[in-house]
């Protein structure tokens, strides 16, 4: 069995050469993200070609996501770098560009203190130091510090009661989203989404050159999440800001909200942050950490993610076999169809969902079951295919270069090139050649396949084909 959820390596110092990435790759890690908050341009452009130069010899589609950095709010700089602040204490956030000290430093973000009110609360260095906001002039910021610790230069800031008048793009991100369409990746995360029209706006500059994933991690954000998830093309649980921005202990919580929403539209959804933190320094996982992969995956994510574990950590293989190894572990476990198909998926009434919606009964009643193959231009057919989570791999065979490399974010999904069809007698022979050439299939085995036909027309998925492998 090959591993049904995707596993996300992000790239960083730790993984810049070519073996490096090979070997991650060779480990099981087939989604790549670039994280835009760090590197030069020079540094992700050489991982892109790495990237498709190892795809093409490997003869298969590897995904690269580009992350935008978004609106992360920060303070300025410290005479020595850093100061204390004391719990009870007062603390002013200024627009004065001035080096800071233990009683005030710079934020600049003018836009900031046009909606900050008294008595909201202001999270700094990842929620560490808390301050509550007392009093607030077009130019100042005064706070009383409610938890106080160390705070160094251009440390982030959250604030978390309160949507922003600020666009999920910066025009960092800008610049940074030019690059990366013309490197022609695959995906752009857009960090920091608030509300449905920052992916609108993003898709006006976006068009389709990428498909868009907007990444879950301010409050505001879950409260619009039906709306969101509609909008984008899939979501990302970001846990490492969510958790700062809700209560902690919410998080769990807000995880399974999210991927249901994701995957009750039919949207791959994505599991993130300190999935094996322990791993940045240590080559075995905790107890904990392999439980909450094992739990993203009951959960039905589509793809759970490595950050430092893989782009600064000392054992980036080490901690995508251990993935690798806790999905297929996962996927062996007689409840495992149960649990994902206690999330119940309504019925459209559509020759679509018909379809689909048979297929994991139709998995289940077959003596040997292999995978599912599907003919898509757009990948939606596929994708459609992938909600129903029917525990076996799919083979999606797209005649769209860029429609396989962007399905390799979806679940069980196996991208695949195809020639393109035209007659209803040639899809059953080179579906079960293709999934021969993959492994997905072997003689005395069956496989479904689905399609749309005439072939080449978005959203008309009508046939389905139960085949023996001889
Ligand atoms: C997160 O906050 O969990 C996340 C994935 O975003 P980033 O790593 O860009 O902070």
């Amino acid at each position: 069995m090959i591993p049904l959820t995707k596993i996300i390596a992000t790239l960083g110092p730790s993984t810049s050469s070519e073996k490096m990435i090979s070997d991650i790759a060779n480990a099981g890690a087939s989604i790549f993200r670039l994280n835009f908050s760090h590197g030069s341009y020079t540094d992700h452009l050489k991982r892109i070609q790495i990237i498709r130069n190892l795809a093409h010899k490997n003869k298969t589609h590897y995904t690269i996501l580009a992350d935008m950095q978004g609106p992360k709010l920060r303070v300025g700089h410290f005479e020595n770098n850093q100061v204390f602040l004391k719990q009870g204490q007062t603390f002013i956030l200024d627009a004065d560009k001035k080096t800071g000290n233990e009683d005030r430093v710079q934020l600049p973000h003018p836009e900031i203190f046009k909606v900050l009110k008294p008595k909201m609360n202001l999270l700094l260095n990842d929620g560490k130091i808390v301050l509550k906001v007392q009093k607030v002039t077009p130019k100042q910021i005064s706070t009383k510090v409610i938890v106080g610790g160390e705070l160094s230069d251009h440390k982030g800031v959250n604030v978390p009661d309160v949507i922003l008048p600020i666009s999920a793009l910066t025009s960092k991100d800008k610049k940074d989203l030019k690059f990366a369409l013309d490197a022609n990746v695959d995906w752009i995360c857009l960090s920091f989404v608030q509300k449905p029209d920052d992916i609108r706006l993003a898709r006006r500059l976006i068009g389709d050159k990428a498909m868009i994933l907007a990444k879950i991690e301010k409050p505001a954000a879950v409260q619009n999440i039906t709306e969101i998830v509609s909008e984008a093309d899939a979501v990302m649980v970001a846990r490492g800001d969510l958790g700062v921005e809700c209560p902690l202990a919410a998080v769990p919580g807000l995880q399974r909200k999210i991927i249901a929403a994701c995957r009750l539209a039919g949207k791959p959804v994505v599991v993130a942050t300190q999935m094996l933190e322990s791993m940045i320094e240590a080559p075995v996982a905790t107890r904990a950490e392999v439980s909450d992969i094992s739990t993203a995956v009951c959960e039905g994510a589509d793809a759970i993610m490595l950050s430092a574990e893989t782009a600064a950590g000392k054992y980036p293989v080490q901690a995508v076999q251990t993935m690798r190894q806790v999905i297929l572990q996962t996927q062996e476990d007689p409840d495992y169809h149960q649990y994902l198909s206690a999330l119940r998926l309504p019925l459209d009434g559509t020759i679509a969902c018909a379809i689909t919606s048979s297929m994991r009964r139709m998995i289940q009643s077959l003596e040997h079951p292999a995978c599912i193959a599907t003919y898509s231009v757009s990948g939606r057919t596929t994708l459609r295919v992938a909600r129903e989570r029917a525990l076996v791999p799919i083979l999606g065979m797209t005649i769209s270069e860029k429609t396989a490399n962007q399905m390799g974010l979806i679940w069980g999904v196996v991208p695949i090139l195809s020639k393109t069809v035209k007659h209803i007698g040639e899809i059953a022979p080179l579906a079960k050649n293709l999934a021969k050439n993959k492994k997905l299939i072997t003689k005395g085995q069956q496989m479904i396949i689905t399609a749309g036909y005439p072939f080449g027309h978005q959203g008309s998925t009508n046939i389905l084909h139960i085949v023996d492998s001889d």
